[in-house]
This record gives C-alpha cells, sequence and structure tokens, in this order.
C-alpha cells in the first residue's frame, strides 16, 4: 500500500455549527494524519475555479454561494491510501446515501450543505493542496 497525500476542507455548514473538532477526530480516528491544516474563506472566484468541473451542473451558483457563505478549514492529510480511505469516511455525496458512522451521515444537513470535501484522485488531491498550500506548511 501506497502512502498518499489527500485534500481535506470541512465546509461552511459545518464550521458554522461548531463540527471542526467532531468531524477532525472523525478524520484522525481513521488513522489519517493532519499534516497541514488552516482556518480560512473561500472568495467567488477561488470557488468557481476549485469547483470548475461543475461549472455547466445546475447547482454550480449555488454551489458556489454556499462556499463563500462562512469560515472553511483546508487540511492535507496523510496516509495509506488516504484519496480512498477520506472519500470512505466521508461518505456518500448525498448525505441520504451516506452509510452509518460516515461524516455525511453523522453531519451532513443537504445534498448541498454536507459539510466536507475530499479529493477524488491522487491527481486531483496534488491539483487541490496546491489551491491552497506551500510546500513550507506542510509538516508530515
Ligand atoms: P463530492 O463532494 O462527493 O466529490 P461532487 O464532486 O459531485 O461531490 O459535487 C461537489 C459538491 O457539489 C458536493 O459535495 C455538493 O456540495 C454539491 N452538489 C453536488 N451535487 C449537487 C446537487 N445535485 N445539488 C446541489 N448541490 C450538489
Ligand atoms: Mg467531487
Amino acid at each position: 500500500m501506497a502512502v498518499e497525500r489527500t485534500f481535506s476542507m470541512i465546509k461552511p455548514d459545518a464550521t458554522e455549527r461548531n463540527l471542526v473538532g467532531a468531524i477532525t477526530t472523525m478524520i484522525e480516528d481513521s488513522g489519517l494524519r493532519i499534516i497541514a491544516s488552516r482556518r480560512t474563506r473561500m472568495t467567488q472566484e477561488k470557488a468557481a475555479e476549485f469547483y470548475g468541473v461543475h461549472s455547466e451542473r445546475p447547482f454550480f451558483q449555488s454551489l458556489c454561494d454556499f462556499m463563500c457563505s462562512g469560515p472553511i478549514i483546508v487540511q492535507v492529510l496523510e496516509g495509506e491510501n488516504a484519496v480512498k480511505k477520506n472519500r470512505e469516511i466521508m461518505g456518500a455525496t448525498n448525505p441520504e446515501d451516506a452509510e452509518e458512522g460516515t461524516i455525511r451521515k453523522k453531519h451532513a444537513v443537504s445534498l448541498e450543505k454536507n459539510s466536507v470535501h475530499g479529493s477524488d484522485s491522487l491527481e486531483n488531491a496534488a491539483i487541490e493542496i496546491e489551491h491552497f498550500f506551500s510546500e513550507n506548511e506542510i509538516h508530515p
């Protein structure tokens, strides 16, 4: 198994409900290590770039508005198969479909306000980490 890095975000619906610690604990309990972390805010430009693959989808503007509506926590996670493992502990995009014990099952409020983001591939993980962190901010 390979040690990988992935990018994680705690979304505004979760920071608003004071769930940063609860979600961070679920990440750490999975064995993944948080090797970089920062509280920040999205801008419309950054949200549109970050979610560029969804720019033609009907929910795109609402998603960008939501992502800019409050603070977010951006994190780099490291561990064995980190990309897949993080997607597993997040649960399905729609919390109604998410498995018991996942972050989205426990904390998400809707399909849009689903509390966390996680990279869907190793390639996207590298791109998304670069969006938010320089190498000297990452401390394994
Ligand atoms: P994931 O975050 O699980 O990788 P996607 O990449 O498909 O999911 O979508 C990105 C984000 O856009 C989702 O996490 C969710 O916040 C939002 N989203 C996805 N599909 C919809 C939808 N049909 N309606 C509203 N928001 C959506
Ligand atoms: Mg996605």
